[in-house]
């Protein structure tokens, strides 16, 4: 014994520098007081889960004396071959053509996202993101120290003019993204497999809110138009991830990788290195349901999600002044809000739990490369009608304020 306490952080990885809590998150961790309204949790409204089919799914596999010897046990660690199967049959039907050996499960497309970082990024390599771009990305990616380089705004009107360094990965959430909510329209797509070919980038396609389109018709995935190019998943750059967080539940940590398959083969080993596999019993509960009414669950969803969108942005007409403008997503959880220039989202966010009790998620750590300060994200997945609608004119009545110092 000593009486010296051990010098823990003087120990931690050089790699540690850039992984750090971020103050808008523990800012946010404070804000379970009943009477904030918040728009700031990203998360699926949980009277949407489909509760009582994953109660009969986990009873119906734990009843069956076969299934239930293999659901407790430790399994493969590219997945559940049936519920690998299921998904490349999905995902072939979407104009993704691929097998099972395509296919490898993760613990929600999150973990995806590390191995993936693991697999690809050294120290200092190039790694290309939208502006702004999903926060979790970015911490997942931070661990392997990449040298980040934002996509210019405008670069995708056009592809041939963008100075970037070549051998990049590139992340991207082309439908309803986090944090903006928008999406790549067919012909931004399209630039961005020209540019992606030019600057032989490798192309990560994060669809967590795909399926939750309540607008229009869906725009084909990055994946499938370089399919539609290349001849087939095994020669594409691009890797789909896909995830059950936002349709059946996020507590199941169901995702997948979908690419060529001597990348996946390379992903199972640091899968096994990592957490052996997803919880069996889990993958086996998913895929029954998802097997059974998956299509009507998920057009409930949309109608439920698009009915919030809508209250959002209507209250958003009616009460922003003029100078503030937002997105209009198709789908997914989020709208965007830019605000005037020199109004600072984080600095807001103090005045809004304070003066208004209301809440959000400023913008600024959502850039990789160059901040912006003058925006905020809201989602609309959790409140009710009438707190969206409280909500926002709790905040409009700020922003005003503020505009009018
Ligand atoms: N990608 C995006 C764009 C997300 O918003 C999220 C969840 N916030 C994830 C990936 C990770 O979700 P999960 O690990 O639950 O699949």
């Amino acid at each position: 014994m000593t009486d010296q306490s051990h010098d823990w952080a003087a120990r931690f990885s050089d790699r540690m520098a850039r992984v750090r809590a971020s103050e808008i998150r523990e800012l946010l961790k404070l804000l379970d007081q009943p009477d904030i309204l918040s728009f700031a949790g990203g998360i699926p409204d949980p009277g949407l889960f489909p509760a009582e089919e994953i109660q009969k799914g986990y009873q119906a596999v734990l009843a069956d004396p076969v299934l239930s010897r293999q659901a407790l046990q430790y399994s493969v660690s590219e997945g559940y071959l049936p519920l690998r199967q299921w998904i490349a049959e999905r995902m072939t039907r979407n104009g993704m053509p691929c097998e099972p050996h395509n296919i490898m499960l993760t613990a929600g497309s999150q973990q995806a996202l590390d191995l993936i970082g693991k697999l690809f990024i050294s120290p200092g390599d190039p790694v290309v993101v939208a502006r702004p771009t999903y926060l979790g990305a970015l911490q997942a990616f931070n661990g392997y120290e990449p040298a980040y380089r934002d996509l210019p705004d405008g670069a995708l009107a056009a592809p041939e003019a963008v100075d970037l360094p070549s051998g990049a990965l590139g992340y991207f959430v082309p439908d309803f993204a986090n944090p903006t909510g928008v999406s790549l329209t067919l012909a931004e797509r399209e630039a961005l497999l020209a540019m992606a070919d030019r600057l032989d980038m490798t192309l990560v396609e994060d669809a967590a809110y795909r399926e939750l389109r309540f607008i229009g018709e869906p725009t084909p995935t990055l994946l499938s138009l370089d399919i539609a190019r290349s001849g087939g998943v095994d020669n594409a750059r691009t890797m789909f991830l896909g995830t059950l967080s936002k349709t059946l539940s996020p507590a199941l940590r169901i995702g997948w990788v979908c690419g060529p398959k001597a990348v996946i083969e390379k992903l199972v080993l640091l899968k096994q290195g990592a957490d052996l596999h997803v919880s069996t019993i889990n993958q086996m509960v998913a895929h029954r349901a998802v097997s059974e009414g998956y299509d009507q669950h998920l057009h409930r969803l949309r109608g439920a999600y698009g009915h919030k969108a809508r209250v959002m942005l209507a209250a958003l007409d009616k009460t922003m002044p003029k100078g503030v403008t937002w997105s209009h997503p198709e789908g997914g959880m989020f709208v965007w809000i830019d605000l005037p220039e020199g109004i600072d989202g984080a600095e807001l966010l103090a005045r809004a739990i304070a003066e208004e009790r209301v809440a959000f998620v400023p913008g600024a750590p959502f850039f990789a490369e160059v901040q912006r300060a003058n925006a905020i994200r809201l989602s609309y997945s959790l409140p009710t009608d009438d707190q969206i609608e409280e909500g926002v004119q709790r905040l409009a009545r700020l922003i005003g304020r503020v505009m009018a110092e």
